[in-house]
Parts: C-alpha cells; structure tokens; sequence
C-alpha cells in the first residue's frame, strides 16, 4: 500500500501531485479514507500499440488511459505523445485534471492518456496508424459521456480529428463531442487553439492587478514555445508586457529590449526551433529560469522549478502554463523566497474551459461566435482566481493550497452526496 503522507523528496509528477493532495487534505482535515479514495485513480487502461512502419517492419508501444476522478462528470483531459511518458506521469496529469475542473466548476472528473512514442521520429501516416490503434484499444472507455480527450505534448487539432473518426466510424454516425481541440471544420470551437495561452495571461493579469501592478509594466520570460507557450508570448506582448526570453528544448533567445515575436515566429516555423534565431543572445533553459524579470511563466514540461533551480529564481510571479512545472521542494523554496506561484490548476484552466464550451457546441450542434466564448473564458478564469485568491487570503495559505481546498473539496462532497455504492 501507497504511502500517503511520508513521502520521500519528490522525484517524479505523481509525487508532487499526491504531495500537493496530502497538503490540501491536511488543511481540510480529511481522514485516510477519504484521502486514499482521492488519491487513486477510479480506472486505468495500458494497452499494447502495435505500429506497421512506413517500411514494413512493426514496432510496438505502450499507451496508457487514466481516469482519476469521475465523480463529477465525465473524464476529460489530454492526450500526450511523448517517449517520457510513463503510468505515473500519465496518474498525475489525470489528478491535476481532476481538481482543475472542480475549480473552475466545469462538469467533468480528471483524466488523461499517453503514449510512449516520440512523435518527431515518425511520418504523418505512422502517427495517424498509432493514434486509430491507441483509439480503437482504448474505445471501451472513451466516449462524450465518459471520457473526453483533448491535445497535449506532442500531439494537436489533427490527432484529434483521428480520434474522433476512428470512434465514430465504430460507432456508425459522427460523434464530436468525444474529443476537443479539434479542426474547426469537424466540430472545433474558436478560440481552443489559444484558449490555454490567453488563460494563462488572464490569471497572470488577475495576479499582477492584485499587487496593484499591470501588465504593461513587466518584464516576461516564457519557457516552452508549442502551442501553450509560443501564443502566451505573444499575448503578453499584446498586453504590452516586454517579453525578454522564451526557450523550448532547443535552447532559449535573450533580448533585454524585448524580442521581435512575429520574426521568432516566423524563424520558428522555418526551422522547428528557437535556438538559432538571430534577434537575440543564446541562453540555456537554465539561464532562463534564472533571469531577471519579474514575471516568469514556465510552459513547457514538469519539474523544472526544483531543489536545484528554485533558488535561482529572480521573478516576482510564476503563472504556471505547463502541469506541474514546480516540484514540491521548489514550491517551498519559492514561498520561503515570498515568489508568488499562480498554480497550473488554476493558470492554465483556459485550455479545458473552452473544451468544455467546444463540447456542449458539439453535444448543441450550435457554435458560438469567438466574441461570445473569449468572454466567457475570461469571466471564468477571473471569477475562479478571485475565488482562489480570497481562499488564499482567509487561511493565510499559498494560491496552490487554496486551489487545491476548493478543487479537492467539490470532488469530496460530490462523493459524500453520492454515497458509496452498493
Ligand atoms: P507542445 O508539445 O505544443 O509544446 C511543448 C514545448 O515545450 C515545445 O516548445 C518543446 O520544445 C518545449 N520543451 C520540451 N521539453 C523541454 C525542456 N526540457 N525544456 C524547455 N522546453 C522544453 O505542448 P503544449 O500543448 O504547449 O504543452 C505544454 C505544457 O502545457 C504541458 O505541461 C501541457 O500538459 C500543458 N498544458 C497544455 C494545454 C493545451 O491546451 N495544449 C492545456 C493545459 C496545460
């Protein structure tokens, strides 16, 4: 049996994700019972995937489908391609999915999926195979009403549009609303493609505003430049942040003027990397971690604020855009050093908050025009950080363990009311 409270020095996400609930239930006073049933996954699935190659000969990898929580409706979460991905990385992106929904009050338990597969190293033919055979194991325990999935790492609208063929071509009609961030012309909503990056702006304006300072008048560093971190980038330098650095595994770009976005776009989309662009100093990820500014925003993997790298820390804010960035020691290390951490269950709900309005399109067969969803995704992130914020605030605790209380506890009483069957 799991040991749910003594846990040695976090080493991977599942143990920063089951170190961040043993927290939330010690301030909510909740008994082992109780913990142990949140702590674990309500259903797993591993499946062998099985891929013919371009040149005939077959390869195999491991697929993984969690479903953490579904107490409060359908599992929704993403799926990430990834040759890192194990069970327990898969365990707790699925948490986190988990107490993010009850946050910002979608009606979805958590969940997530992975295959072990790094997708650079294969053609568009060998990924849509893997992707129809991942789909098609996994089928049993997907659906609009039991398990939703959406992008991740390594994985985009088209992947998406797959998954949704190969589920309904089983099931003989189209069905949408079994995946999200899909290809507006099968069902996609406006807005999901950026829905992550504008909330993780929103939630870093809600922050700033509460220390009396704007966007306008900071200096940005963003790690990660996919889908999350590149249009974060530039969102902020649309709010009139100076963005001075961004990276993603290549390496970073340093400009302490700011850097021109829209020529790193386009060096970006030339070559597949931002290492290399000329509009700028090179600098490691390390560096980048380190520099001078005052808002960082971490958007590319987990664990990358640690024992080691927390202390280097400059920022005044991290909003964190990726899921679980920062360790357990080096969330203690920022809240020693007064930093204020904006956590990824509250900063970069936008994605599944504009999933779940592409799923009720979807499940409506009406589609809303981008004005009325980018409203409503800013109403929903500012309405969630106030609550988190005043939570924080009350009980003199950090914004991770206010988040934490409000999401654990909906799933909490969505079990009590419930009652435990048979
Ligand atoms: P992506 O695959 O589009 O981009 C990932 C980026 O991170 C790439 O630029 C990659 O080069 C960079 N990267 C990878 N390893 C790195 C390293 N060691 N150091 C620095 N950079 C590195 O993925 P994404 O969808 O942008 O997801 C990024 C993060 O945001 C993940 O943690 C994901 O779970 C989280 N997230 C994504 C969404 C979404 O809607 N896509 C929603 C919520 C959270």
């Amino acid at each position: 049996m799991t040991d749910l409270t003594d846990a040695p020095a976090p080493a991977n996400p599942l143990d920063t994700a089951k170190a961040q609930l043993a927290s939330a239930i010690e301030i909510l006073g909740y008994d082992d019972g109780l913990h142990r049933m949140l702590a674990t996954p309500r259903r797993e699935m591993n499946v062998a995937v099985p891929l013919r190659r371009d040149d005939g000969e077959i390869e195999l990898f491991m697929g993984y489908r969690v479903q953490h929580n579904i107490s409060r409706g359908p599992g929704k979460g993403g799926l990430r391609y990834s040759s890192s991905v194990d069970i327990d990385e898969v365990r707790a992106l699925a948490m986190w999915m988990t107490w993010k929904c009850a946050i910002v009050e979608l009606p979805y338990g958590g969940a997530k999926g992975g295959v072990t597969i790094d997708p650079r190293e294969h053609s568009m033919q060998e990924l849509e195979r893997v992707t129809r055979r991942y789909t098609s194991e996994i089928m049993p325990i997907i659906g609009p009403e039991r398990d939703i999935m959406a992008p991740d790492i390594g994985t985009d609208a088209q992947t998406m549009a797959w998954v949704m063929d190969t589920y309904s071509v089983n099931h003989g009609y189209t069905i949408p609303a079994v995946t999200t961030g899909k290809p507006l012309t099968v069902g996609g909503s406006l807005g999901r493609a950026t829905a992550t990056s504008r909330g993780v702006v929103h939630a870093a304006a809600a922050a700033l505003g509460d220390a009396g300072v704007q966007l306008n008048e900071v200096t940005a560093a963003v790690q990660g430049f996919g889908k999350v971190g590149s249009h974060a980038a530039q969102f902020l330098h649309d709010a009139g942040a100076r963005v001075v650095a961004v990276s993603d595994e290549s390496g970073g770009v340093y400009a302490a003027d700011g850097l021109g976005l829209a020529a790193l776009m386009r060096h970006v989309h030339q070559t597949g990397r931002v290492a290399g662009f000329e509009g700028g100093d090179p600098i490691d990820n390390t560096q980048l971690l380190a520099l001078d500014v005052d808002l960082l925003v971490p958007a590319a993997v987990e664990g990358v604020i640690n024992a080691e790298t927390a202390g280097n820390v400059k920022a005044r804010w991290v909003v964190e855009g990726a899921n679980g960035p920062t360790t357990e020691a080096g969330d203690r290390i920022l809240a020693e050093r007064g930093i204020v951490v904006v956590p990824d269950i509250l900063a970069n709900a936008g994605g599944v908050i504009v999933s779940y309005f592409e799923w009720v399109q979807a499940n409506q067969a009406y589609w809303w025009t981008e004005r009325e969803i980018e409203d409503r995704l800013e109403h929903r992130m500012v309405t969630a950080h106030r609550s988190v914020a005043a939570v924080a605030h009350a009980e003199s605790i950090s914004l991770r363990d206010a988040a934490l209380t409000i999401g654990v506890r909906r799933v909490a009483e969505a079990h009590q009311i419930r009652g435990l069957y048979p």
